[in-house]
């Protein structure tokens, strides 16, 4: 079985896991959380900045990810998680947002920071 490398979109820890094809990915060791990412085998970045907004952009999409699905609670409980580990203000600022309003069944959060499109196809 090849072993690969994960980064967990909350907490941000990198671990490496044995899986199998078609297998789910694995969930954080660190947090237990299930959103976590399968790195390319060469993966690096030069600075830490850039790993630091590349790191906050997969979150953000992660979370629109789920409210593009509709399932806002998810996103909110998500977004919480994030918060605690990596609390930039875009993450807070969704993350409050969300928290200020109720589920509105396939619908979206339309701040004009959030705009959420959805594809078609
Ligand atoms: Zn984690």
């Amino acid at each position: 079985m090849p072993i690969y490398e994960f980064r967990c979109e909350i907490c941000g820890k990198v671990f490496e896991a044995l899986q199998k094809m078609g297998e789910d990915f694995p969930s954080c060791p660190q947090c237990g959380a299930k959103e976590v990412m399968k790195l390319p085998s060469i993966f690096a970045f030069r600075d830490r900045s850039a790993y630091r907004s590349e790191r906050e952009r997969a979150i953000l999409k992660r979370a629109r990810d789920y409210l593009i699905d509709g399932k806002v609670k998810d996103a909110r409980r998500f977004l919480e998680k994030a918060k605690e580990f990596y609390p930039t203000d875009k993450i807070k600022k969704l993350s409050d947002t969300l928290a200020e309003r109720k589920p509105i069944k396939g619908g979206y959060i339309s701040k004009p920071e959030v705009v959420i499109t959805k594809k078609k196809g």
